[in-house]
């Protein structure tokens, strides 16, 4: 679709504006100035007087000749900054260019104008500044366009949250940990994170594990001197599982002697995803250090599916590993599903939770499919057949039903750019069985140091809520050549921070 949008100059209005387009077109071609034949013209204008923003949007389909019109005002307080003021504009002109773009399409966008990848956290923010929820939903409802239903499932979540972590807006005081071990068996064709293969790298490995002994034990000493309690520890990759067990076990030992009180850590999980780094050693290793909480990811039951994503595994391993798993006295087993894989549809996502059903893990998260850019599956589109979006969408409402009558209930949600459907993330779990990490990572009210590769540290400032990101490099020889600055840089922001806490205590 070749779209010229006029009236808008300001290049502030550039990033959101695609961003909505590509919402509505999978190829969309969003111009600012004119252009030969476009095939729909957009004219969008702005007025703003005594405190009201007013924009309308005017769009004509070139073939059809039809025109459709929207129109939306906002109060600026007479108070706002100009950032604020910017702001208000912007989402006056983001929702007129939404409506016109509905009409044109008949699609209906359920989370709106919204495009930010944590809608709880703007809702768990409504709720701390004091306003009631009815206040809030009519917010999200009225600024943001939000559907009803999308609404209900975001106040289910935070309430589920709030349930399982009482003092959520008070851990800012305690930190939590994520480790990144960047190593796979082979790389999957959809995947984007720091991961790459084990075969044949073994001294890579342990020079990665040095550095990560290294940067355990200096964060820990700097907890440690602080008194700052760590709430929870996540392993995360690549595949946790990957290296060896003798390499586990040391890597634990390791966490309980540098980390402060592990014992009261309130849950450590380890991703086990893939199915075939999973042995029963390693099993012992994680039972050995009371690991909680392990991962196995089937993402589809299906074999050519898995075949054609490049995970090296059969559906039949993930059963046994998970078997295996129960066995050896794992009882809180994490399973991620992808709905929308190449090649499948209603029919293989049915199969995929019929199987599911046979194991009944006590977490279950369900991903719609996003084509990241780097991965290999988004450069080379073509070669991989998704279902249409109806499609998408009916695979979403399946396992909303399917995980409702099993007995889960959504705990937390996330969204990202590009993601099939502009549809969700969503983490399942039988009630009790929730994940406070994953609670912590997409509602940042504390501090999470990120250790190892391709880990990100997000510095959450004890007062304004600001954060501050600093990234570990993603590649084990940049990390092999830069562990030492990279710790002591992030125990510089955590001295920062933590003195500014301290002062108002
Ligand atoms: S198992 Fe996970 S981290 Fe490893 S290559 Fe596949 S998607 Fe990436």
């Amino acid at each position: 679709m070749k779209i010229q949008l006029n009236g808008i100059q300001d290049e502030r209005f550039v990033r959101p504006l695609t961003h909505i387009t590509q919402l509505f077109f999978e190829e969309a071609d969003l111009h600012f100035e004119h252009i030969d034949n476009p095939e729909l013209i957009v004219d969008i204008k702005i007025h703003e007087n005594q405190n009201i923003v007013t924009a309308n949007a005017n769009a004509t389909h070139q073939l059809t000749t039809q025109t459709y019109q929207a129109e939306f005002q906002q109060d600026v307080p007479s108070n706002a900054t100009e950032k604020e003021q910017f702001k208000l504009v912007k989402s006056t002109v983001s929702y007129v260019f939404l409506t016109v773009l509905q009409e044109v399409t008949g699609m209906v966008q359920q989370w709106g104008i919204l495009t930010g990848v944590r809608p709880t956290k703007l809702l768990h923010m409504k709720l701390q500044e004091g306003k009631s929820k009815e206040e809030a939903h009519a917010e999200l409802r009225e600024d943001y366009k939000i559907q009803e239903h999308k609404i209900e499932l975001m106040q289910s979540i935070v309430d589920r949250q709030l349930k399982v972590i009482p003092d959520l807006y008070e851990l800012g005081k305690e930190v939590s940990i994520y480790i990144g071990i960047p190593f796979c068996p082979t790389k999957c064709a959809y995947c984007t994170f720091p991961a790459y293969a084990i075969n044949g790298k073994q001294g890579k490995v342990d020079s990665f594990l040095g550095g990560l002994h290294y940067e355990i034990r200096e964060t820990g000493r700097w907890l440690k001197e602080n008194n700052i309690a760590i709430t929870t520890i996540y392993y995360g990759g690549g595949t946790p599982t990957s290296i060896t067990a003798e390499e586990m076990d040391l890597l634990y030992e390791e966490m309980y002697e540098s980390f402060p009180s592990v014992e009261k850590v309130r849950e450590i999980t380890v991703e086990a995803g893939r199915p075939d780094t999973i042995t029963p050693e390693k099993l012992d290793v994680l039972n050995k250090w009371n690991i909680d909480r392990i991962s196995i990811n089937p993402q589809s039951y299906i074999q050519e599916t898995l075949k054609a994503i490049g995970r090296h595994h059969t559906v039949e391993e993930t059963i046994n590993k998970f078997h295996l798993a129960r066995t050896m006295g794992m009882n809180n087993i994490n399973m991620d599903l992808i709905i929308g894989l190449p090649g499948e549809g209603v029919k293989e996502f049915q199969y995929t939770l019929d199987e599911t059903e046979k194991l009944m893990p006590e977490s279950l998260t369900v991903h719609t499919l996003s084509f990241k850019r780097a991965s290999e599956m988004t450069q080379n589109k073509e070669k991989y057949k998704v279902a249409e979006r109806s499609e998408i969408t009916q695979m979403m409402d399946l396992a909303t039903n399917w995980t409702a009558t099993h007995g889960y209930v959504p705990y937390y949600l996330y969204r990202q750019k590009n993601i099939l459907g502009n549809l969700e993330n969503v983490g399942y779990s039988l009630p009790g069985q929730e994940s406070i990490y994953n609670i912590m990572i997409m509602e940042e009210k504390q501090t999470i140091i990120g250790l190892g590769c391709g880990a990100s540290s997000k510095f959450v400032h004890p007062e304004t809520g600001k954060i501050t990101r600093f990234a570990n490099p993603k590649d084990p020889k940049s990390y092999n050549e830069g562990f030492k600055k990279y710790t002591e840089d992030k125990i510089k922001i955590l001295n920062e921070l933590f003195d500014i806490q301290k002062s108002h205590v």
